[in-house]
C-alpha cells in the first residue's frame, strides 16, 4: 500500500490510500478542484480514486463531497447516522453511489480489508478507518477526544498511523480562544493534545510502526515543530526510539505528504 496525507487540520483533511487493485480517499475536506490539485501533486487525480470513506460529517471532512459526488462516479462510504447528518446539510448524494460502512464493521474492498471504529468526537457517530493488505496496516485516527483502549486495540500493530496532535495544552488555555470553545478541545469529546496523542501512542507502537503522521494539528494552539518535539520527549522517555526506529512526520493544511510506501 501506498500513502500520502493531501491535507490535515481545521481548515479540511483528505487522505490517500493505494493498494495494488485501486485507490481510495478518506474524507474529501478539500473543495473538489483543490483535491484534484493536491492529488496532482503526487501524480495522482480524482479518476484513480475508486472509492472514498467519510468519517463524520464536520465541513472539515466533507467540504468537497457534493461537487466530487456530482462529477465523478466513486462509490461512497459512510454509516447510517452520518448519512443522515449529510443529508441534513442538504449534500444530496445519488442512492446508487451511496454505501453503507458502519461501526466496528470489516469490509473487504479494492484488495485492502478495512476495519471501521467509533472515536469520540462531538458529531453524529464518528468512525475512523484502517486498512490492511498482507501483512501491512495503516490507521488513521483524529478527531477524537480521547484514545480507548478499545480503539488502540484495533489500530495497535499498524505500519503507519495517522495521529492526531491537535493542540498543545498551555498554548490553547493561553490563547484567544471563547472559554468555552476551550472547554469542547478540551473535553472528552474534543481533540487530543500533543501530550495525550504521545502517551496513546506508546501502546500501540511496535516493531512493525514505521511511521506517525500527526495530523489535525490547531493553526492557533499548535506548532509543527512543537508537536513533532513533544511527542518525541514523550516517547524517547519510555525507550521508543524516534531517531532510527519510528519516524515522527509532519502534515501540513495545503501541502500532501510524499506518497509513501509499506
Ligand atoms: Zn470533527
Ligand atoms: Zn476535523
Amino acid at each position: 500500500m501506498k500513502m500520502s496525507v493531501l491535507a490535515s487540520g481545521s481548515t479540511g483533511n483528505s487522505t490517500f490510500i493505494e493498494s495494488t487493485e485501486g485507490s481510495v480517499l478518506v474524507d474529501v475536506g478539500l473543495s473538489c478542484k483543490k483535491t484534484d490539485e493536491t492529488l496532482h501533486q503526487i501524480g495522482k487525480s480524482l479518476q484513480d480514486v475508486d472509492a472514498i470513506f467519510i468519517t463524520h460529517e464536520h465541513v472539515d471532512h466533507i467540504k468537497g463531497l457534493k461537487v466530487i459526488a456530482k462529477k465523478y462516479d466513486i462509490p461512497i462510504y459512510a454509516n447510517e447516522k452520518t448519512w443522515q447528518a449529510i443529508e441534513r446539510k442538504d449534500i444530496i448524494v445519488n442512492p446508487e453511489k451511496k454505501f453503507l460502512f458502519n461501526p466496528m464493521e470489516e469490509k473487504d474492498i479494492l484488495g485492502m480489508n478495512i476495519q471501521s471504529f467509533n472515536v469520540s468526537h462531538d458529531a453524529i457517530d464518528p468512525q475512523f478507518y484502517t486498512f490492511s493488505k498482507e501483512n501491512k496496516k495503516i490507521s488513521l485516527i483524529t478527531d477524537t477526544g480521547y484514545v480507548s483502549d478499545t480503539m488502540k486495540g484495533i489500530i495497535k500493530e499498524s505500519d503507519i498511523f495517522v495521529f492526531e496532535s491537535n493542540h498543545d495544552v498551555d498554548m490553547l488555555r493561553m490563547g484567544r480562544y471563547p472559554w468555552n470553545t476551550k472547554q469542547r478541545i478540551l473535553s472528552d469529546v474534543g481533540h487530543v493534545s500533543n501530550e495525550d496523542a504521545a502517551h496513546a501512542m506508546k501502546d500501540v507502537i511496535t516493531d512493525s510502526t514505521k511511521r506517525i503522521y500527526l495530523g489535525h494539528l490547531s493553526l492557533d494552539n499548535n506548532i509543527k515543530e512543537l508537536a513533532r518535539m513533544s511527542v518525541e520527549q514523550i516517547l524517547n522517555q519510555y525507550d521508543i526510539d524516534t531517531h532510527n526506529g519510528v519516524m515522527i512526520c509532519d502534515t501540513d493544511k495545503a501541502v500532501p505528504t510524499e506518497l509513501y510506501q509499506v
